[in-house]
């Protein structure tokens, strides 16, 4: 079984072409997204009814911000949000019933299968925790989640790929060479972001599950393309542009 997980796609329409144009290369046989469709980016319609395609979606915070209530966004992220529901209207087309609006509030926060865990943020809670290289200084935290966990968790939100370990160390993908062995230990995974990757790296970044590796794919794709429509789009911040440049 191999499997493809994307997340944190963020409206950004070319990262997820490019990515979806690797993983037809790789003879994935499922692919997943941990969430963040929308929110921040030009092309919340197009990455929806493409991510809408694939084997299954949870929800992330973003999501749920622009069908709910966005709680805790900062103005920039808001801004967007709002934006992002005029977008999302606006495709339904004179009598169509927009079944985007029922795609997003139907998602699950989470998904099972056996010992993996498919989530946003974390195991504890599912759409909105933030699990950062840092937390495994904080036993707590890594205590808590990995208590919640049977063997692996698999989560976006942060946007910065790695492996956790029950053993309280972490592994961006550089430190593992972009291939980490399942050998049996408990582990958090961070599949990184496409559209969005805050590593400095500004390739997009997903994960592929095998049966026995977590391999990272790092995918270049013309970001100059997105930053020319948020800068064309007054109510996208410039800034959500320009960071795609860096990749911070
Ligand atoms: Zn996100």
């Amino acid at each position: 079984m191999k499997r493809a997980l994307i997340s944190d796609v963020h409206s950004n329409l070319e990262a997820l072409t490019a990515v979806l144009q690797d993983i037809r290369e790789q003879a994935v046989d499922e692919v997943y997204c941990l969430g963040d469709i929308v929110g921040y980016g030009p092309n919340p319609r197009e990455c929806v009814d493409l991510v809408r395609q694939l084997t299954l979606s949870v929800l992330g915070n973003h999501d749920q911000a622009a069908i709910f209530d966005p709680e805790g966004f900062n103005p920039v992220a808001l801004q967007a949000i709002y934006w992002t529901r005029i977008q999302l209207d606006l495709g339904a087309g004179p009598n169509a019933v927009n079944d985007r609006w029922d795609f997003l509030g139907e998602l699950p926060r989470s998904y099972n299968d056996g010992p993996r865990l498919f989530v946003h943020g974390s195991a504890r809670e599912p759409t909105n925790e933030y699990v950062f290289p840092e937390d495994i200084y904080d036993s707590r935290k890594m205590d808590n989640l990995f208590g919640r966990i049977e063997q692996y968790c698999f989560q976006g939100h942060t946007h910065i790929p790695g492996v956790f370990t029950d053993t309280r160390e972490f592994f961006s993908p550089d430190e593992c060479d972009y291939h980490f062995r399942l050998n049996g230990q408990k582990l958090m995974v961070n599949v990184g972001s496409v559209g969005q990757p805050r590593d400095n790296d500004p390739r997009a970044c997903y994960a592929i599950l095998t049966d026995d590796a977590i391999i990272y794919r790092r995918i270049e794709y013309p970001f100059e393309q997105t930053i020319e429509k948020i800068r064309a789009e007054p109510q996208l911040d410039n800034m959500l542009g320009e960071r795609l440049r860096s990749g911070r």
